[in-house]
């Protein structure tokens, strides 16, 4: 391929897969398979790759993110970065219509819209490309985030069709309760304190230092408002400007419409309270917006906000209620969560007893104390959470909440790291509810998965000085056990059985759930997973060193230096040779020896395209099934080429010239017999594009 083949090539698939990105994302109307649009992504992200000087900042292939922004430059914004007053009633509607109609001796139109629960963010626009993506800062300045923002699917990174050379759109990013439910997820197994709202998630994934995480965690924006030098030239409504911008490639929410009186804006209002609900993301009021750009610079601003716009706010549900105590609770990676009992209250249908105090610098912030009055919400909070005290309700001689200076279950003097608000107990081999906690990991379903034992008998076993560790379980004999027993559990001839059984079928749990089961902080289910990719077994996890660990896609410097500080603690050291000795599977497991005759022994594919019976991960296990073996490129060692539908023009082109063999799913199948159904699956349609 010539230079100019590649410009034009690289041109015309950026062209190609933006657009489809734009079908769907913003249209939600994809056009091509998942598969194509990968394989189109792919083909750009190799050419981008040997010829650099074509890739171009606002590359399709930038949405996977890679970039790392080490400082956010603090950029100066060009209109301000103003915020709305807030509404409560319909009697403030009423006074904010009332006001602007002194103002405006003409009928008024109000365009509302749903007030989205992120954070603001300014997107500039040069020749249609997004040349800058700024948070709100103090309003006058703000951070620089593009690389970041340029990860999120329905921000454009190239608008189409007849876009103003120069101008700002202003939007809300938001994480969907999808996303944020995962990440929380993610968290929980990582042993990481969870986010309290999706709010505070988007603001703190757009401040990550690594772009690719900001692509995994999967954030969303929505575009609400225009600004451009001598916009009303052009426009005569902000809701005419925003269906423009639509069609130039931005999210623009559908749910708005115009209004023209306090009532019709309160059907607006009354049903988002209750549809609210119903939605994939958090909004938390609605936003009213005079319609007409003439009007609007009529009316002008305060020094804080505009006069022809204001939000309304929804009730959140909250509830107040009586502190009673406070439990400081041990983690099983020694951090102190504060937690708030209650005097049992109805909120949102459920009964809340108890609300998470984060950390002490919450306790602080409220300055607590016990038998306060607090107010408790859940909003899109999985966990209620304290928003204010009534200070009229303080009992006099109230003793004020202080967090705890030593460890409330093993009495060890807390510490802090710095730069972190959490407090933690360093006793982490003698601190029961940090041993038990680790050991509950080591057997929980996703780990080792030793059913038969679980929270109350590893209490028993732990206060009986049966274990200390993981390590120990493999210890346990059927003589041990057997007869134990207090007034919660007894170990009876089945129960021990059981036990041993399970403990003895456990050691053919895969490594990569043995690493996850050894509970290293930070690394969760997935990353195990990652690093097991990697690494063919413990040894040369251990030997690697911090800078191998964290080039590994996904896995930071973070991470990396947990899995080494893990490892390089004796104790540690002690329980993986043990448990090594007992039998664990500390290494990949050995190609699955296949049942299946080895027909394909010795030949080398390589797959492309769409199959009818297999998913693409299926055909490739198919091939290893029967001793064939998979490469991704076509090279005079490869012996077929397997082609389905759509098969990329280049592989064919490739083939042919090398003059490899290019067979069909049906050619395929005579070679094996065809009748493994099983290794057939056909991918869900509805599964993200993977990219790459
Ligand atoms: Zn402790």
């Amino acid at each position: 391929m010539t230079k100019e083949e590649a410009r034009q090539r690289i041109a015309a698939l950026s062209e190609e897969l933006e657009r489809h990105n734009y079908n769907y994302y913003i249209l939600a109307k994809p056009t091509i398979s998942d598969y194509e649009f990968d394989m189109k992504l792919e083909e750009l992200a190799r050419l981008e790759h040997e010829f650099p000087e074509f890739l171009s900042p606002s590359s399709p292939t930038q949405r996977v993110g890679g970039g790392i922004t080490k400082e956010f430059k603090s950029v100066k914004h060009r209109y301000p970065m103003l915020s709305l007053s807030n509404s409560y009633s319909k009697e403030d509607i009423e006074d904010f219509i009332n006001r602007l109609k002194k103002s405006i001796d003409e009928d008024v139109e109000f365009c509302c819209e749903l007030k989205f629960d992120g954070l603001s963010i300014s997107l500039q626009y040069e020749n249609g490309v997004l040349a800058r993506a700024v948070t709100r800062g103090d309003g006058t300045q703000g951070d620089d985030v593009t690389t970041n923002v340029k990860t999120i699917r329905t921000v454009p990174l190239k608008l189409q069709g007849d876009y103003p050379p120069f101008f700002e759109m202003r939007g809300e990013i938001v994480m969907p309760y999808e996303s944020f439910d995962k990440l929380n997820e993610q968290r929980v197994e990582a042993g990481d304190d969870l986010f309290a709202n999706p709010r505070n998630a988007a603001a703190g994934t757009l401040k990550l230092q690594d772009s690719k995480e900001v692509a995994r965690r999967r954030l969303d924006n929505y575009c609400y408002y225009m600004m451009m030098d001598g916009l009303e030239d052009h426009y005569q409504t902000h809701y005419e400007s925003l269906q423009a911008a639509k069609k130039w490639g931005f999210n623009v929410s559908n749910y708005m419409a115009i209004c023209k009186s306090v009532e019709e804006i309160f059907d607006f209002i009354n049903y988002w309270d209750e549809a609210r609900h119903q939605l994939p993301f958090a909004i938390d009021g609605i936003v009213l917006k005079v319609n007409s750009y003439k009007q609007q610079q009529a009316l002008g601003f305060t020094a804080k906000s505009p006069k022809w716009a204001i939000a309304y706010k929804f009730k959140a549900e909250e509830v107040e209620t009586e502190l009673q105590s406070v439990d400081f609770q041990v983690g099983r990676h020694g951090t102190i969560t504060p937690v708030a009992n209650l005097a049992p209250v109805l909120l949102a249908g459920t009964t809340v007893k108890r609300a998470t105090l984060n950390n002490e610098d919450f306790i602080r912030q409220f300055d607590l104390h016990y038998g306060d009055t607090v107010t408790v919400v859940k909003g899109g909070e999985i966990i209620p959470k304290i928003i204010g005290i009534n200070f009229d309700k303080r009992q006099a001689g109230a003793l004020p909440v202080e967090f705890v200076k030593t460890c409330p279950a093993c009495g060890a003097e807390l510490i802090q790291h710095e730069g972190e608000a959490a407090w933690y107990c360093p006793n982490a081999q003698g601190c029961p509810p940090q041993v038990k906690g680790r050991i509950e990991h080591f057997i929980s379903r996703k780990a080792m998965n030793i059913e038969s034992l679980g929270e109350g008998k590893i209490e028993f076993l732990y206060d009986a000085g049966l274990i200390k560790n993981a390590a120990d379980l493999y210890d346990l004999t059927y003589d041990k056990l057997f007869g134990l027993s207090n007034d919660k559990v007894s170990f009876k001839e089945k129960t021990a059985q059981n036990i041993i059984d399970a403990l003895e079928k456990s050691k053919t749990v895969p490594f990569e759930r043995v690493l996850f089961a050894l509970g290293i902080r930070n690394v969760g289910e997935v990353v195990a997973k990652t690093i097991v990719a990697e690494y063919h077994d413990i040894d040369a996890i251990m030997k690697a060193s911090v800078e191998e660990l964290s080039a590994i896609n996904t896995v930071g410097e973070v991470i990396a230096m947990s899995v080494k500080a893990f490892f390089e603690n004796p104790v540690n050291l002690n329980i993986v040779e043990r448990l090594k000795a007992a039998g664990l599977q500390f290494a990949k497991a050995e190609e699955p020896t296949s049942d299946k005759p080895q027909v394909l022994a010795g030949k080398t594919f390589v797959v492309s395209g769409v199959f009818a019976h297999y998913s693409r991960d299926g055909i490739k296990a198919a091939i290893e099934a029967h001793g064939g073996k998979n490469s991704s490129s076509i090279s005079g060692k490869t012996d077929y080429v397997l082609a389905g539908d759509n098969m990329g023009p280049e592989k064919r082109k490739k083939a042919e010239a090398l003059g490899v063999p290019i067979i069909s799913e049906t050619d395929f199948e005579q070679m094996i017999g065809s009748s493994n159904q099983e290794t057939k699956r056909k991918e869900d349609p509805k599964q993200q594009l993977s990219l790459f």
